[in-house]
């Protein structure tokens, strides 16, 4: 191992106990390094207690919903209807969450890891203080993640973000969504599987910018169908309490009355109160620490990765981070994150799942592109009643005949494309798509019989 130093009380001193920090405070111990990590709140960090997983939990809660009305073409009869118990699905997520967080705890303790409990700050590029106690190390990690952003508007105090919707109460029968980037379009779907009436307010022309023109469009469609009250080119002016709710004002003078305002529109790095400048380290101007590409800051001894670096937020990320950061501290530096072809999934109803190049970004990055593009009805859904269709849709560059996008709007879609992201890594030509036997029947075996 390298870069071993004993005047410090620590090889490296981890700051965030999210997914980046967690992952690079167990590697490191587990090479030998004597690491410290400072967490504020509860381990695990965004994705375990306010992100992925109870998201995903309250996605499951929602298609339970669509189950039931779907059940009845296939023979089934409810005794009487479905109805939600939403304190009691709160407490089962906080079950759950709480039991990651002991989990996490025990991996940290396991390997050797000191936690420490508070709210770290820089005193100079070597020493953090928590709770009025100094700690040294030769090496400092920030993987302090990001914070919702939420925009100056009249009314903002009776705004939500997407860390406090988890604990709502009561239930929000009536649910504006403000914004249409992935929190915001998974969310409206949650809660109108729920059974709120949402209506979701995005200021742009199709929501989720950067996806697949078709995709974004397709979904739309989708989560209209659903029940989604979705409103483009339309934005908050203000939010005022009455006595029958919270009154909202659109810029174009449209009113409505609802229970809840979440504003999902966007997240900035957190890094208030950090003492970074007291290391000199350099920030862009959203407050994202600036890193080289083995995560190091201006301040040589001090590194930063995941939501932090505001670059891919996304907890794979994260921990690939933090894997490469670990290898370059304590190993032989060998491991590189790889941050081509990075699959991505919205957990909109229905889900959304994403690998390479949407079709316009791959018109301009290649100089001829083959589209192949099917929408169909699920199998399922010729007995469910449901309307809902399947997007998918692979885009070939016709030099090499490599696959450079493949997009999915359907059930199960992050499961779907996980596997043929593994392909397009290994650099499948669409020749090898179609030479791959399907498995019938299922919606994935469309992927490698579109002509
Ligand atoms: P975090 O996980 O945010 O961890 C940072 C930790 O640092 C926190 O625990 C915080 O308390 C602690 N901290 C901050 N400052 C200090 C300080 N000064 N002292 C001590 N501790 C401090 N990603 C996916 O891949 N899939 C998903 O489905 C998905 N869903 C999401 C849903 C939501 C609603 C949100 C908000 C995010 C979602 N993400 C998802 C993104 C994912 O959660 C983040 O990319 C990931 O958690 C980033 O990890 P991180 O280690 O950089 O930061
Ligand atoms: P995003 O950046 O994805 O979306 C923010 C949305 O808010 C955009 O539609 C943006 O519009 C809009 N917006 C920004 N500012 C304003 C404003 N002042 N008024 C009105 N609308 C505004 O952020 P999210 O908060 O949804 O999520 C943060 C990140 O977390 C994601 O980018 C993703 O990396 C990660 N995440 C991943 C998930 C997953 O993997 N399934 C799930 C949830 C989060 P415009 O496009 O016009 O700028």
């Amino acid at each position: 191992m390298q870069n071993i130093q004993h005047e410090f009380q620590y090889d490296l001193l981890v700051i965030g106990g999210g997914s980046g920090g967690v992952r690079a405070a167990r590697m490191a111990a587990q090479r030998g390094a004597r690491v410290a990590l400072v967490e504020s709140g509860a381990l695990g960090g965004t994705c375990v207690n306010v992100g992925c997983i109870p998201k995903k939990l309250y996605s499951y809660a929602a298609h339970y919903a669509e189950a039931f009305e779907e059940a009845h073409g296939y023979g089934w009869s409810m005794a009487e209807k479905p109805r939600l118990d939403w304190e009691r699905l709160k407490a089962n997520r906080a079950t759950e969450i709480s039991r990651l967080n002991g989990i996490y705890q025990n991996l940290l303790s396991n390997a050797g890891v000191t936690i420490i409990a508070g709210w770290a700050q820089l005193i100079d590029a070597n020493t953090v203080q928590v709770n009025a106690q100094s700690y040294s190390a030769n090496k400092l990690l920030i993987a302090t993640g990001g914070t919702p952003m939420l925009p100056e508007i009249s009314g903002k105090e009776f705004i939500l973000s997407s860390d406090q919707i988890f604990d709502i109460s009561p239930f929000p029968q009536r649910l504006l969504v403000v914004g249409g980037g992935y929190i915001a379009c998974e969310f409206a779907s949650i809660f109108n599987g729920l059974g709120a009436q949402v209506t979701q307010v995005y200021r742009g022309e199709q929501v989720l910018r950067g996806f697949d023109e078709d995709v974004r469009h397709f979904l739309a469609n989708e989560v209209r169908k659903a029940g989604v009250d979705l409103r483009l080119n339309a934005d908050v002016a203000t939010i005022e309490r009455q006595s029958d709710g919270l009154q909202i004002t659109l810029k174009d003078g449209t009113n409505m009355t609802v229970d809840a305002v979440l504003y999902a529109t966007g997240r900035v790095p957190k890094v208030s109160n950090l003492g970074l400048e007291n290391a000199a380290i350099k920030q862009s101007s959203s407050g994202a620490i600036i890193v080289d590409q083995n995560y190091q800051s201006s301040a040589p001894s001090i590194y930063a990765l995941g939501d932090v670096t505001a670059r891919i937020q996304l907890t794979p990320v994260a921990l690939g981070e933090a894997m490469q950061l670990v290898d370059h501290l304590f190993g032989d530096g060998s491991k590189k994150m790889d941050y081509e072809l990075i699959p991505t999934a919205v957990f909109t109803h229905p889900n959304i799942a994403t690998v390479g190049y949407s079709e316009s970004d791959a018109r301009a990055q290649f100089s001829k592109i083959r589209v192949y593009r099917s929408e169909f009805k699920a199998l399922k859904h010729t007995l469910s009643g449901s309307t809902e269709r399947t997007l998918m849709k692979l885009v070939v560059d016709d030099a090499s005949d490599r696959v450079v996008g493949l997009h999915m709007v359907g059930a199960d879609a992050g499961e779907i494309v996980q596997g043929f992201a593994v392909a397009m890594k290994a650099g499948a030509t669409k020749a090898l798509f179609d030479s791959t036997i399907g498995i019938h029947p299922t919606a994935a075996e469309e992927f490698v019989t579109m002509r």
